[in-house]
């Protein structure tokens, strides 16, 4: 038995996507920097997938560039708006994504930033209250937020239009984390207060190793990484030619699927849910059930030896699953998100689905949780 539940860590690629890749795996593999036809020919697959991803995000493809990956796209963009805009404080989220974490608490030590951390309700969203607050503790002109649009491992939705609002009448610039929401929510980044956004096509079935940064046209910061002039000279190396295809077709197939995705992950989620609380009545949910990923489902197993081996002993059955982010799940110590939020001790389990899990793969997998638990 296969069962795959752990699709906020990342997706299977849509063979349809891997088609719209061949063929820069294999005969057009001219380097898009040359002059010559096969370079040309490279050259114009990544401005036609830069327009493609422009059109889906509603901005100007000159608003598009493409890196190897989200991590890189926030590392550019944080260390951007220190050094090349001057900002001297950073707010931002104990919960984010170590891509974000890591990288503020690596600026502030390095380049002497001051970093403020907002408070969250418990369900993971930011407390606006706190946010105003620390708004006005930092200068105007000189501040940057990032917050995530969407938190991995709990998948609640932050209200990013109301953050953006909050940012534009101090002044700050606004990143946004959007790895978890690209390809999974309808997103105008036209209409959407940021200056600065992050995704990666492996979260909606595109290939891994290839991400995007939006920087907004009324911005300009240096690049991160030093070399070559590609990406218009905002990240050097040559490009990933099947990789950027892949993003631009994932992001297509992707929205085109969007609603019948969320529709089904829905149902999924909620029957999972509803079968887990049945079977487990003393587990709780982490995040909320409202303002949250479709196919994100966080909950908290009361903490016992058996439940503490239970991503292990389901993965022996050969059921993924997830005890926090991908990156952090190897590790023993838990997960940084659930450890802020939470004060219950207990067992943190991600459970995340894709348009190609069914109510049988959360059957095997309550019979299985059954198993092991008894
Ligand atoms: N931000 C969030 C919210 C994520 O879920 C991830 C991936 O786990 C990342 C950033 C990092 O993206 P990438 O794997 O493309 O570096």
């Amino acid at each position: 038995m296969n069962i795959y539940l752990d699709n906020a860590a990342t997706t299977a690629l849509d063979a349809r996507v891997l088609d719209a890749m061949l063929p820069y795996l294999q005969s057009e593999y001219g380097n898009p920097s040359s002059i010559h036809g096969p370079g040309r020919t490279a050259r114009l697959a990544i401005e036609e997938s830069r327009k493609k991803v422009a059109t889906l995000l509603d901005c100007a493809p000159a608003e598009i560039f493409f890196t190897s990956c989200g991590t890189e796209s926030t590392n550019t963009i944080l260390n951007g708006a220190v050094d090349s805009l001057g900002c001297s404080h950073i707010i931002t989220s104990p919960i984010e994504h170590h891509a974000t974490l890591f990288t503020a608490e690596n600026i502030a030590k390095i380049k002497g930033v001051a970093l403020l951390f907002v408070k969250h309700h418990n369900d993971g969203t930011i407390d606006l209250d706190d946010f105003q607050r620390c708004l006005s503790q930092c200068p105007q002109h000189k501040t940057l937020v990032s917050f995530m649009h969407a938190n991995n491992e709990i998948g609640t939705i932050n209200q990013i239009e109301l953050i953006g609002e909050y940012c534009a009448a101090h002044g700050a610039f606004f990143h946004s984390d959007m790895v978890q929401t690209v390809g999974h929510k309808s997103i105008s980044l036209k209409q959407t207060p940021v200056h600065f956004a992050s995704a990666s096509a492996h979260k909606f079935h595109g290939p891994k190793g290839t991400g995007i940064m939006y920087i907004n046209g009324s911005v300009k910061i240096l690049p991160y990484i030093i070399g070559g002039g590609q990406e218009r000279n905002m990240r050097a190396g040559t490009e990933n030619v099947a990789g950027i295809v892949g993003f631009a077709s994932a992001l297509a197939f992707a929205l085109d699927d969007m609603e019948a995705e969320n529709q089904h992950t829905a149902i999924l989620k909620d029957y999972c849910w509803k079968q887990l609380l049945e079977t487990f009545p003393a587990i709780s949910l982490n995040g909320n059930l409202s303002e949250a990923l479709p196919r994100v489902l966080n909950i908290l197993m009361p903490l016992s030896e058996k439940a503490e081996m239970l991503q292990m002993a389901l993965d022996i059955k050969g059921i993924a699953i997830s005890g926090g982010s991908a990156c952090s799940s190897g590790a023993l110590g838990g997960s940084h998100v659930i450890n802020h939020l939470s004060k219950k001790a207990g067992v943190p389990l991600r459970i995340s689905f894709s348009k190609w899990n069914t109510t049988e793969d959360v059957d095997q997998l309550l019979k299985a949780m059954k198993e092991i638990m008894e």
